[in-house]
């Protein structure tokens, strides 16, 4: 982060323009809206300029720059094309502390105006830290487009019972929970509507029946946090994360998903720590339970999907038992993920009429597997968890009658920008991997169908890339 968005309250302030055309009437006009009061500074100013110093309070010195015109105030702008006054304007306000914006010159600004999407009280800022302007704009577009127009309107009419609100609801959670239902209902639809006085009348009566009890209940939500592209997260999933307050989560969950939590949840990372040793399952359970009956909404976040390989039934055995509300969000599990990323598809008319998931995750120091049954024709096989049994996978395999040379991909951080894909055969890829650096996760997806791989030559090309 180059810079730090922040809402600076400038009524009363003044502030100094320093230019007086057309440029310095837009900075400005940004200014007084703002609430400050102008003071510009040029041998020439335009009479709008003149007009709006005036009415904001302000003045206009109509001679050259001078250093004097600083005294006094809180930030100020340099809109003129004369390049000696903007860097003697950047020094001068330096020395004195004073924020200094010259327009279109990065390096001669202590801050940025970033773009503004203004749906006061809403303000949206986009700053694209001076790298594209004009990107920040287009994205200030989409934005314009996707907000309704009487947003302002609803935060004013929320703003204006929000103390009533806290007498009646003393916990910040309850009152978190009431508003959220708020914006999710009927107050929110009259208010975007336009019908003010209905939407006051409705949340009035909304505050006067709240049951604190409820809104405090405490829930979990078992969340599939899908393979590692953040994009693959389902709409249910965003949802809850952004509204939990504690988020659970283990190493098989991307930077980017946890990007997306409310961000002044609680993060608890409950997986192996550097000494290896993940929190035992029952003590996240009990995590689960405790942090739920405190009240709290607890995202659990699991990699993949929490129902395959992810012990996700044992969790909410727990907390179905302690009588404590819960939803389970499916995710896209690493099989799917990783396969539709690599151009692999687990099932295929010609080459696989079924798709069986496999766990390698070794017991007592071996993989204790239905060999024979593994080897069925036309199935597609994937092994989660199998990087170090490979070798032994690979074996019994082939010692139960499964060809050696039958197509098969290893598939590392799949869906992520890492992701990479060693194709060979059953009998090939305990070697094949040998001497190569190989991340976790990894997914083994043996079949017919890894076969297809090189005909998909937009995913080969990625896989090569990466
Ligand atoms: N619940 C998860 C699986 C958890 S078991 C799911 O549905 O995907 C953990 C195993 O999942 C890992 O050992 C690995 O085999 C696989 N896995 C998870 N994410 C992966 C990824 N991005 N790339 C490759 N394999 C992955």
């Amino acid at each position: 982060m180059q810079y730090l968005p922040i809402a600076w309250r400038l009524v009363g302030q003044t502030a100094l323009v320093v230019g007086g055309g057309d440029v310095a009437i837009r900075k400005a006009r940004l200014l007084a809206r703002a609430g400050a009061r102008l003071r510009i500074i040029a041998p020439e100013i335009s009479d709008d300029l003149k007009a709006m110093a005036e009415k904001s309070g302000g003045e206009v010195l109509v001679q050259a720059y001078q250093a004097s015109a600083l005294d006094g105030v809180s930030l100020v702008v340099g809109a003129t094309d004369d390049g000696d006054v903007n860097a003697q304007l950047h020094k001068d306000a330096v020395e004195r502390n004073i924020p200094v914006n010259v327009v279109d010159n990065p390096p001669l600004c202590t801050f940025i105006f970033p773009a503004i999407v203004d749906r006061d009280p809403i303000l949206i800022s986009i700053s694209s830290g001076g790298a594209s302007p004009v990107l920040a704009r287009w994205l200030r577009s989409k934005i314009e487009t996707i907000l309704p127009s009487r947003l302002g309107d609803l935060a004013q009419i929320m703003g204006e019972y929000r103390s009533q609100l806290a007498k009646k609801l003393p916990s910040i959670g309850a009152r978190r929970q009431f508003w959220e239902g708020t914006l999710e209902g009927p107050v929110a639809e009259q208010a975007l509507a336009g019908r003010l006085d209905e939407a006051r009348q409705r949340l009035q009566s909304a505050i006067d029946s709240a049951d604190a009890k409820k809104l405090s209940k405490g829930e979990v939500y078992l969340v599939g946090a899908g393979p590692g592209d953040p994009d693959l997260l389902t709409f249910r999933a965003l949802r809850l994360l952004q509204k939990a307050d504690v988020v659970l989560y283990d190493r098989l969950v991307s930077d980017q998903v946890l990007e997306m939590a409310r961000r002044d949840a609680d993060l608890v990372y409950v997986g192996k720590a550097r000494d290896k040793h993940a929190l035992p399952q029952d003590n996240i359970n009990d995590l689960l339970v405790h942090y739920a009956q405190q009240g709290k909404k607890v995202c659990r976040l699991k990699g993949g999907d929490p129902f395959i390989f992810g012990r996700g039934g044992e969790e909410i055995d727990k907390i179905a038992e302690a009588g404590i509300d819960f939803q389970v969000v499916p995710g896209v599990t690493a099989a799917a993920g990783c396969a539709a990323y690599a151009g692999i598809p687990l099932t295929h008319r010609d080459y696989a009429q079924s798709v069986r998931f496999v766990t390698g995750h070794r017991k007592d120091g071996s993989v204790s597997l239905p060999w024979d049954t593994l080897v069925t024709p036309g199935e597609t096989l994937v092994f989660y968890m199998g990087l170090v049994s490979l070798p032994e996978i690979s074996k019994n395999l082939i010692a139960h009658g499964m060809r050696a040379d039958m197509p098969a991909a290893l598939i590392s951080r799949g869906t992520t920008n890492d992701q990479e894909v060693i194709v060979g055969t059953v009998g090939s890829l305990p070697k094949d991997i040998q001497n190569r650096e190989v991340h976790a996760p990894t997914l083994i997806i043996v079949g017919e169908v890894v076969g297809v791989f090189p005909r998909y030559s937009w995913f080969r090309s990625q896989a090569e890339q990466n």
